[in-house]
């Protein structure tokens, strides 16, 4: 009997984008929750329903990846409200599948690895260490339309000049230096001569501070994860992406495209 139910409306009962977007939210009507969801699962699995239960993963990966507008791309909205939500189901995953023998359930590992793709969210890129002097350029808001704003950005991409001077009344100096964070540019204000002249100078602090907010993310992942590691998702997904998407091995170091971008820049490396 469960086995028809699951077998005949196993598309209903897969998981889908929206229930995955709203998986803390309470659900009225006929939506399914994550802990709905996986204790069907486990009793699918418990009465031996193996090919519905793999139906019924299936049909879920298909829903959160099906179309152009995928789990992946919706995520870029809340990419971190996304990654919680994706760790959410996998850890109610993990507690009713791995009771289980789930080697029959062939479409379990694409799943797995899709969610756990979806946790990285909450890690930014790894940060890129700029030749020289040269910071990203910082935005005033004004787009375009400031030339101030540029004048500072052609200052913060030199990667030769460490020191600059702008000479200009109170309100456009101001405006400057409310871009500025104390913790990465030196700021001083001559006052010989009108206009007055900010001084700018860089601390050469922008990757450290990066790296250092980038291996925050990462331990804070890590911990994450912690409840996830174990046989029961190393013998899923295989060594190495157990290793990638689990312990985050790769994400502890630059990523190997980082040095080909480097070697693209010789005449930068060499005036450093
Ligand atoms: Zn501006």
């Amino acid at each position: 009997m469960f086995k028809y139910i699951i077998g005949s409306a196993a598309s209903q009962l897969a998981f889908s984008k929206h229930d995955l977007e709203n998986i803390r939210i309470p659900k009225i009507g006929s939506t399914i929750d994550g802990e709905q969801y996986t204790a069907l699962i486990d009793r699918g699995l418990s009465l031996g329903a193996f090919e519905e239960i793999n139906t019924l993963i299936s049909l879920t990966y298909e829903n959160l990846v099906g179309d152009e507008d995928s789990l992946l791309n919706q995520a870029h909205r809340s990419p971190i409200r996304a990654a919680d939500n994706a760790l959410c189901l996998l850890l109610a995953l993990q507690s009713s599948l791995s009771r289980h023998n789930t080697h029959a359930i062939g479409s379990l590992a694409d799943l797995i690895r899709l969610l756990l793709q979806q946790t990285r969210q909450k890690l930014g890129e790894y940060p890129t260490k700029l030749p020289g002097w040269r910071h990203k350029p910082r935005s005033c808001g004004q787009g375009d339309m400031c030339k101030d704003g540029a004048e500072l950005n052609k200052f913060l991409l030199s990667q030769d000049d460490m020191v600059w001077r702008f000479s200009a009344s109170l309100s456009r100096r101001q405006h400057l230096v409310h871009h500025l964070p104390g913790d990465l540019f030196k700021l001083n204000t001559e006052k010989r001569g009108l206009p007055h002249t900010l001084v700018v100078i860089k601390l050469g602090k922008e990757f450290d501070q990066q790296l250092a907010r980038y291996n925050e993310q990462l331990r804070s992942l890590q911990e994450d994860l912690q409840p996830l590691k174990g046989h029961f998702l190393l013998d899923l997904l295989g060594q190495e992406k157990y290793d990638e998407l689990v312990c985050l091995n790769s994400s502890t170091r630059p990523p190997a495209t980082s040095g080909v971008t480097s070697l693209k820049r010789p005449a930068e490396l060499i005036t450093v």
